[in-house]
């Protein structure tokens, strides 16, 4: 079965398309940004999935790829059209080439116009289609710069995109009014610049007229993304945390697992974020824990060291995931939530001061 997901990053306001084959998990990412890559590998973790490639539908001038963190981090290959004249890449794509995920595929079309690099990627049934910057919803990519052309993009829509079936959903690399998704029949009715009777020169003429600017970040990315995001020399890379083997969940709280805190509790200041009730009631505490409510933090922030790490606790590890939060907005930089709390401690059988089970 087909596992999907659509991602996106509001600075850009570009979609990130997850597609996986459930049964092997292998995966597949489709325009990943960089500044969301710890964002992907952590659902790519908590789905348990491998990824196999990061693939480009072109260029981009208004985002870094996350293609090369995301290689370094998770293993993955990076793929991208050979006329896209990028270095790095592990395989160069052409018109009809297969990418395959465990036994599903992608089939490559090449659809230039926005670029000349640019593909668009149709799943193996044909129910969808990532169309990139050349098809958007009720719109389509600029053809101004990168080898565009306006001719070039309305025949690859025309011919690559529209032959397709109607009923085939088109997912856009952006959309900057929040829609998510098309398809084929809508676009050839309703996109106001190529569908209906539109002609190549009415498409053109509308295309010539536009006097856009170009994109904030284009100086920035266009160099970077011709090198498929590799930007390892650069300061721009997060640190990843190094007190502890934490991993970040997709719902963005740093976790720590029960069995490191056994081993290290004396490195590590650990904050019971329960009512006082439960911490002297029957699933008991952890030694040497502090005890300072959820409610309370806030105000008593101040008792806790902020030169050494923080552990945060309670019953089932959702208070103390809020409470990870406010610890790090506070300005503590080595903090991490106990994964599933007092419950999974005790289910792993570790050391218990009181409680009565
Ligand atoms: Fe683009």
């Amino acid at each position: 079965m087909l596992l999907f997901r659509q991602l996106f990053d509001q600075q850009s306001s570009t979609y990130t398309y997850l597609l996986a084959d459930r049964e092997g998990g292998e995966a597949v990412l489709i325009d990943p940004v960089f500044e969301q890559a710890q964002r992907d590998a952590a659902l790519v973790r908590e789905l348990r999935l491998r990824l196999a490639w990061t693939l480009e539908t072109h260029v981009h001038a208004d985002h870094v790829t996350g293609a090369s963190i995301l290689k370094h981090r998770l293993g993955s290959r990076i793929a991208l059209s050979a006329r896209a004249g990028a270095e790095g890449a592990d395989r160069l794509l052409a018109q009809g080439d297969r990418i395959a995920f465990g036994e599903r595929h992608l089939e490559v079309r090449e659809t230039p116009g926005h670029t000349a690099g640019c593909i668009t990627f149709l799943l193996d049934d044909r129910s969808m289609a990532f169309t990139g910057d050349c098809l958007l919803i009720r719109g389509c990519g600029r053809t101004d710069f990168q080898g565009g052309s306006a001719g070039a993009l309305y025949r690859s829509v025309q011919n690559q995109i529209f032959t397709l079936p109607g009923s085939c959903l088109l997912y856009p690399g952006h959309d900057y009014r929040g829609a998510s998704v098309t398809t084929v029949a809508e676009e050839s009715r309703f996109n106001p610049r190529l569908g209906g009777e539109r002609s190549e020169s009415d498409f053109t003429g509308y295309m010539q007229n536009l006097n856009l600017a170009h994109p904030k970040k284009m100086d920035i990315a266009v160099p970077a993304n011709l090198r498929c995001g590799n930007l390892m020399e650069s300061a721009a890379i997060p640190a990843e945390p190094d007190w502890a083997p934490v991993t970040l969940s997709f719902a963005g709280i740093w976790e720590i697992e029960p069995y490191w805190l056994e081993e290290h509790a004396s490195e590590v200041q650990i904050v019971d974020v329960r009512e006082p009730d439960e911490f002297e009631g029957e699933l008991g505490h952890l030694a040497g824990a502090a005890l300072i409510p959820l409610g309370a933090l806030g105000k008593r922030q101040d008792e806790l060291q902020r030169d050494r790490p923080v552990v945060t606790v309670c019953r089932s590890g959702g208070r103390s995931a809020q409470a990870a939060v406010m610890l790090q907005q506070a300005g503590f930089a080595r903090v991490a939530n106990l994964a599933g709390g007092m419950l999974r401690w005790h289910a792993e059988r570790n050391t218990v001061d009181g409680g009565g089970i």
